[in-house]
């Protein structure tokens, strides 16, 4: 089923976003995530694509496949352009198309210093403007609520977003978020600029301190007050560190739905433990029968 469909049926979703692990024991251990994610019936799950040209591609095909026929449930295959030219873009197409997987979060990817750019797609509007031509997919678009770290300034990357919905993103899935006022301010201008692609808040539950602290300097997002003293505060206790990031990604989570977000996105890490902890939050407050809006 295609995830614009989805949007069509229900007001809020929840998905979930896992890695496909690079060993091949862990590859068979992922079941274990799996079956955790999927008791509580997500809307559907994404899978990551290995960053800059990485041998490890085709695993997110191999794991999408799992989801989809294993499991039942809608997997959402990611797609990186930048260093890929149009053959390669044509074989993966190809082969997402013969398994019968319907959505590819489009996306740029990162420069990466050991591989170089082909310079072929510029942009992820690039990409889905070329595979729409070509195929019948549904696209999904990256969004940042803090500008991506590479545009000038918030307008820039709010038009730049608008291009990407324009060629043909019909959801848009955010980098993760501390701030949920951020966030709300970004989905706010997202419709002035009149992108009208539901925009799905990402939220990452921390569970460890060295893991957040990289994430937050690598992405360029904010780490509000409230959050880094919680980190401080239990960052030498992991049990505790637990339990403190899992309540704070809950708060959130919770905030959001209140607050009208159209769903949703959550970052597992693979971890099951993760997953088992936000669904046993949200049993009172998400339906797997009829999605967050039940409440
Ligand atoms: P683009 O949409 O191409 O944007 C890149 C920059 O160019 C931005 O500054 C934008 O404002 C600007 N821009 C975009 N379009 C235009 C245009 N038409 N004209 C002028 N400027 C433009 N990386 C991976 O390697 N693998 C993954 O699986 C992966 N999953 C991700 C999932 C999510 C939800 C998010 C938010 C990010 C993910 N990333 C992943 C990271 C992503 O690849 C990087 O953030 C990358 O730097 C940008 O990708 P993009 O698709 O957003 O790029």
């Amino acid at each position: 089923m295609k995830i614009s469909d989805i949007y069509r049926e229900k007001n809020q979703t929840l998905s979930f976003e896992i890695f496909p692990p690079k060993k091949d024991d862990e590859l068979r251990n992922i079941d274990e995530t799996l079956s955790v994610l999927c008791e509580l019936k997500p809307d559907f799950i994404s899978v990551t694509f290995g960053a800059g040209g990485s041998a490890n591609c085709n695993r997110t095909i191999e794991l999408a496949r799992k989801i989809r026929r294993d499991y039942g449930v809608e997997p959402v295959a990611h797609l990186t352009c930048l260093h890929y030219d149009k053959r390669e873009i044509d074989a993966f197409a190809k082969e997402l198309e013969y398994e019968g997987i319907e959505n590819i979060l489009a996306l740029r990817g990162d420069a990466n210093v050991n591989v170089p750019a082909k310079d072929v797609f510029r942009y992820s509007s690039d990409l889905i403007s070329y595979l729409k031509e070509k195929h019948d997919f549904c696209f999904l678009g990256a969004c940042y609520p803090e500008s991506h770290p590479e545009s000038a300034d918030r307008i820039t990357d709010i038009k730049s977003l608008k291009k990407k919905t324009d060629a043909g993103a019909k959801v848009l899935l955010s980098q993760m978020c501390f701030d949920n006022d951020i966030f709300f301010k970004f989905s706010e201008s997202c419709r002035i600029a009149g992108i009208e692609a539901p925009v799905i808040p990402g939220i990452m539950p921390v569970i460890k301190a060295s893991q957040i602290r990289r994430m937050v300097d690598m992405c360029g997002v904010a780490f509000p007050d409230r959050f880094r003293r919680i980190i401080d505060r239990y960052e030498n206790d992991p049990e505790a560190l637990f339990d403190a990031g899992m309540s704070y990604a809950l708060s959130q989570v919770i905030d959001l739905i209140a607050g009208g977000a159209l769903g949703i996105h959550l970052y597992t890490m693979n971890k099951p433990r993760v997953a088992e902890r936000i669904c046993e939050g949200l049993k009172n407050i998400y339906d797997p029968a009829t999605g967050l809006e039940a409440c």
